[in-house]
């Protein structure tokens, strides 16, 4: 089956062959292995026997029909079924401290609303996908960075009901996914969430000529500007120069205007802070 977890790639790039075709308006269930392929199972394994060098499959690619650069690709996540359990990890040099000295695994059923961390903790479980992506403009992206394309993008906000809006750079697109949490904080600090195998519920649409500069998040309260770069500083200024943008022209504002309406209305925070670029993320909220 073309939307099976062994279809996975390592890379986003227009040299994948697709696995399936798909047309404007589909609805399509896709299958996600975790982070580590499936590789992790139990709290009492040797993570040293484990090939860490293939992270984050991603499930496809899938060639959307009649869409064309300069598009939208936007892609409404309707729902996520999470396998029966989750994976922690920690291990050196991971995250943001760096500090751990022993790898340790933590495996959590995910039976209902709650994951249980110890006796007396539980997480709330909040399905979201970490990596979603297409063929980038130029050359080859690892499935484990972010970027103008989608992939390692980690947003908390990458979760059911709501939709992103990826630009797409070639014919088909060549849309990805894996990588989903059960639960992930802002930031992702530890480099590791709540780790799932999932089947994600997509419905795919494409925006003529409407491709956004960065990935787009759309909720019902508004929009999520996403911009990755080498630091958090640099991605920061990204997100904020197009949720500017995005508030003039929405609002029919100058830049002056909008800029100062932005101070006052806008969010700002961090998806994540442990991949190799760094993920800001700006809420312009939906203004009347
Ligand atoms: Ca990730
Ligand atoms: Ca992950």
């Amino acid at each position: 089956m073309a939307n099976a977890k062994t279809n996975v790639i390592y890379s986003f790039s227009a040299e994948h062959k697709p696995v399936a075709e798909i047309a404007s308006g589909e609805t399509l269930v896709v299958e996600t292995a975790d982070c580590f392929n499936g590789q992790v199972h139990s709290e009492e394994q040797d993570l040293a026997k484990v090939d860490f060098s293939r992270g984050n499959p991603a499930t496809g690619p899938f060639y959307i029909n009649n869409a064309n650069p300069g598009d939208g690709l936007q892609i409404e996540i309707l729902e996520i079924k999470l396998a029966e359990r989750g994976v922690i990890i920690v291990a050196p040099g991971q995250g943001v401290l760096e500090d751990i000295t022993e790898p340790k695994v933590r495996v959590l059923e995910l039976a209902g609303n709650f994951a249980r961390f110890t006796e007396n903790i539980t997480i709330p479980v909040r399905p979201m996908v970490g990596v979603i992506g297409i063929a980038p403009a130029e050359g080859s992206v690892d499935t484990t960075c972010p970027g103008k394309h989608g992939g390692n993008l980690d947003c908390k906000e990458l979760s059911p009901g709501n939709k992103i809006i990826l630009p797409v750079a070639h014919s088909g697109g060549l849309l990805a996914l894996g990588d989903v949490h059960a639960a992930m904080g802002d930031g992702e600090l530890a480099g590791c969430a709540l780790e799932a195998g999932a089947e994600v519920k997509l419905r795919i649409d494409i925006l003529p000529g409407q491709a956004p500069e960065h990935p787009r998040i759309v909720t019902e309260k508004g929009t999520i500007i996403l911009a990755s770069a080498s630091s958090t500083d640099a991605a920061l200024r990204e997100a904020a120069r197009e949720a500017v943008l995005l508030l003039a022209e929405e609002h029919s504002l100058s830049y002056a205007e909008a800029y100062m309406l932005a101070g006052s209305v806008c969010d700002l925070g961090l998806s994540q802070v442990v991949n190799p670029l760094k993920t800001a993320k700006i809420f312009v909220p939906r203004l009347v």
